[in-house]
Parts: structure tokens; C-alpha cells; sequence
């Protein structure tokens, strides 16, 4: 009996101090997350302090400098973090996602020193909850074509229009907005939870990531300093750059949702008998698990592989689109057939398959849709866009 998930000794082409990290939020799981995820996600409840929590573990900007209060961790060590996160929860990796590539990322990147400072030791310590608003009600695959606006006045800026599906929305303190200026650049807004004109209308009654709050951006007619907005970037690659960021630690993030559905499936295949023995005996079973370990093993390869262009700067974002398309689908797969190895206890809270089931749902439809990247590896090898 084999019931390791590193079937291929990855764990040899990790670092000592990888494999602490990995250890040390793997824990915090286990003791901080497992007991209470299926009450959240039952009851559409998020779960109490995560920020704070999710801070203390140096999960939020594991790779921002120490200076700014991140870990100065490399990108295998994020990615290590994202996997172990989502083996609580995609709500929880959701969650150090968006706050660490989402608004972390571009205030590090494009923002002043002055922003730096203001923010990032708070985001980092999750004193600070930060939200990203770049989809909108009539653009979601095509953020090119949003319509909020950032428009002059005087010697400030007035912000207009409407963001939707906004993770953490209702509950953010500070929110990274993607709007169209006058000349139809595309600039980074810093808007704060008491701006006037801002509201964060929360999105009710939805099956999947339940543990994790939803909502949208209103913004009307917000005054907006020159102070809060990024100086570094005025294009599509502002958001695009964070959304490849996120888009890498879902891919590892991932492995973690198919890595306990795995193991829960095997360890009750190995207990449950039917017709006198286990049914981890009949072929049928081991056909699943045997497929199960074979993808989790391939996604964990090629998340290693990405892990190490990324810290030498070299991944690019269609290598990154082919890791988080294979990856979603990958652990959505093994959610919904590890499901049926358990019978009728996959439809109970008991076990996690259901609930890691319908969060990948979102997770296979945010940061690019799965034809949205596959519509990306078609244009890189062949050359010719076929999404517009
Ligand atoms: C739980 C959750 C949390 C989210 N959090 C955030 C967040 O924090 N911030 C944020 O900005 N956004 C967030 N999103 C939004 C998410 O990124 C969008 O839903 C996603 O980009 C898809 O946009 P859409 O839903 O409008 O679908 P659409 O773009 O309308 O696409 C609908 C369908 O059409 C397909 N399609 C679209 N264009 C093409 C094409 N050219 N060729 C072929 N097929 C195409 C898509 O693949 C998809 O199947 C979140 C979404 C969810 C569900």
C-alpha cells in the first residue's frame, strides 16, 4: 500500500526550508481550517479572522520584500502555500490569492514608494483585507472593454461604473480598481472602504466558494486623489500581470483540493467493504484512484517546472494559462469521481468532495475561463488569435 501523494519524489527537488513552509501551513489547516470550513460552507459564512490568521502564517504576499512586511519568500514557496491553503479550501486560497497577487502584487509593482509603505505591511498582516475589481457586468472574459471611468476634476479624479463578482467585496477595506481614463488608458485606482460614492453590494445565494464573500463595486461619482492611483502602469498589462501571478498560485493551489479528495477517497475505498471486501479491491475503484495519482502527479510536475521559471523570472503567461487550465480541470475531475467512490456519504459535509467539487466550479470559470485559455495556448502555437 502506497498512500504517499509524491509519487514521483518531488519532495527531492525541494528546498529544506520549502518543505518547513509547506509544513507549517499544512498545520495550520489541519488545526486552523478542517475543523470549521464545512459549518462555513454550510451555513454561506465566512470564517472568522482568516485574514489575521491566513497573516500570522506568512500567507499573504509570501513574496513581497520583508521591508514591506511580505515573507521575501521565492515563488515555489507561494506556490507550496496556495496547494496547502486549497487542501482546506478554495475559499481560503482564494482568499491569500487575491489579496497577495491581486492587490499586493500591483501596489508592489506599480505603486509609489508612499503607497508601498501605507499599505503593504497592513495587507501583509491581514489587518487590511484588499479586494480586485477588474470584471464587470457586461465584460468579464474581455476586461478590455470595461466601461468604468476615471475622468478629471480640478486637480483630482472622479471614479464611475460598477464592478461584478468581486471576491471579498463586502468586507474589503481597500480595493484595487482597473478603470479607463479619458484617453482610454487603463489606470490602477487605490479606492478606500469610507470614499464616498463607494459601496460593495454583497452577491447572495451562490453554491460554490461559500465560505468566501462575493459582491460588486458600485462607484458613484468617487473622488479620487492622485495619491491613490498607481503611477507605474497605464495599460491592460497592469491587471493582466497580477491576474498571471494569481493564475500560477491557482495552479498549485489546485492540487491541494485534488490531493484531499484523493486521499479521503482511498482511505475509505481501503475501509468500506461490499460483497465481503474493501471496494478498494474491485478493479473498477482502482482504475479511478490509480488515474487520480497519475494526473495529481503530472500537475505537481508541471507546477515544479513553472515554479522554477517563475523564480527566474522566464514563465510566461501562456506557459502559466496551460498550467491553470490543465491543473482546474485536473482537480475538478477528481472531485466529482472521488465523489462516486464514496457513494452516499460524498453528498454528506462529513467528507470534503462535494464542497471542493462546486468551489472549482468558480475556480475553473475565474481568472480566465478554461476555453479562455485554451484559446490562449491555440494562439501562441499557431500564431492566429480565434477569441475575437
Ligand atoms: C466566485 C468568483 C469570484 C470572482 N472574483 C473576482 C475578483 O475578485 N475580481 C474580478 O475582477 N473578477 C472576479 N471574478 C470574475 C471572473 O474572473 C469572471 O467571471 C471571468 O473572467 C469570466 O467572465 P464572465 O463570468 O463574465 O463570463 P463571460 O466572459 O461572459 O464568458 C461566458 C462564456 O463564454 C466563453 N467565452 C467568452 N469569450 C469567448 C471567446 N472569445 N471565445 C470562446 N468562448 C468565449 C467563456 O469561456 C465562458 O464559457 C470572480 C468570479 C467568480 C465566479
Amino acid at each position: 500500500m502506497k498512500l504517499t501523494t509524491d509519487y514521483y519524489d518531488i519532495d527531492d527537488l525541494l528546498s529544506t526550508e520549502h518543505k518547513l513552509i509547506r509544513q507549517s501551513v499544512r498545520d495550520f489547516v489541519d488545526n486552523e481550517i478542517k475543523p470549521v470550513i464545512d459549518d462555513a460552507a454550510q451555513h454561506h459564512h465566512d470564517i472568522p479572522d482568516l485574514m489575521k490568521k491566513l497573516g500570522s502564517v506568512g500567507a499573504l504576499g509570501p513574496y513581497i520584500p520583508e521591508e514591506y512586511g511580505g515573507a521575501g519568500l521565492d515563488q515555489m514557496s507561494y506556490g507550496l502555500i496556495m496547494q496547502e491553503l486549497e487542501r482546506g479550501d478554495s475559499a481560503v486560497r482564494s482568499a491569500a490569492s487575491v489579496q497577495s497577487s491581486l492587490v499586493m502584487y500591483p501596489i508592489y509593482t506599480y505603486g509609489s514608494e508612499e503607497q508601498k509603505r501605507q499599505f503593504l505591511p497592513k495587507l501583509a498582516s491581514g489587518d487590511f483585507i484588499g479586494s480586485f475589481g477588474l470584471t464587470e457586468p457586461n465584460h468579464g472574459s474581455n476586461p478590455g472593454g470595461m466601461e468604468t471611468k476615471l475622468t478629471k476634476d480640478g486637480e483630482n479624479y472622479r471614479l464611475n461604473g460598477a464592478k461584478m463578482w468581486i471576491t471579498n467585496s463586502p468586507i474589503c477595506d481597500i480595493a484595487v480598481v482597473w478603470a479607463k481614463d479619458e484617453e482610454g488608458k487603463i489606470r490602477g485606482i487605490i479606492v478606500e472602504r469610507d470614499m464616498q460614492g463607494f459601496s460593495t453590494p454583497e452577491t447572495l445565494n451562490k453554491w460554490s466558494l461559500r465560505a468566501s464573500k462575493t459582491g460588486e463595486f458600485v462607484f458613484d461619482n468617487v473622488l479620487i486623489k492622485e495619491e491613490n492611483i498607481l503611477p507605474h502602469v497605464n495599460s491592460l498589462r497592469g491587471p493582466l500581470s497580477c491576474l498571471n501571478s494569481a493564475r500560477y498560485g491557482i495552479s498549485w493551489g489546485v492540487i491541494g483540493a485534488a490531493i484531499d479528495c484523493y486521499e479521503s477517497a482511498l482511505n475509505y475505498s481501503l475501509e468500506r467493504n461490499q460483497f465481503g471486501k474493501p471496494i478498494a479491491s474491485y478493479q473498477l475503484q482502482q482504475k479511478k484512484l490509480a488515474e487520480f495519482i497519475t494526473e495529481i502527479t503530472k500537475a505537481q510536475l508541471l507546477c515544479w517546472r513553472l515554479g522554477t521559471l517563475k523564480n527566474e523570472n522566464k514563465a510566461t503567461p501562456e506557459q502559466i494559462s496551460m498550467a491553470k487550465r490543465n491543473n482546474v480541470k485536473m482537480a475538478l475531475d477528481i472531485a466529482r469521481e472521488s465523489r462516486q467512490i464514496i457513494g452516499a456519504m460524498g453528498i454528506v459535509g462529513e467528507f470534503p468532495m462535494m464542497r471542493h467539487a462546486a468551489n472549482l466550479e468558480s475556480v475553473i470559470t475565474y481568472e480566465g475561463t478554461h476555453d479562455v485559455h485554451l484559446l490562449i495556448t491555440g494562439a501562441d502555437i499557431t500564431g492566429i488569435n480565434a477569441f475575437v
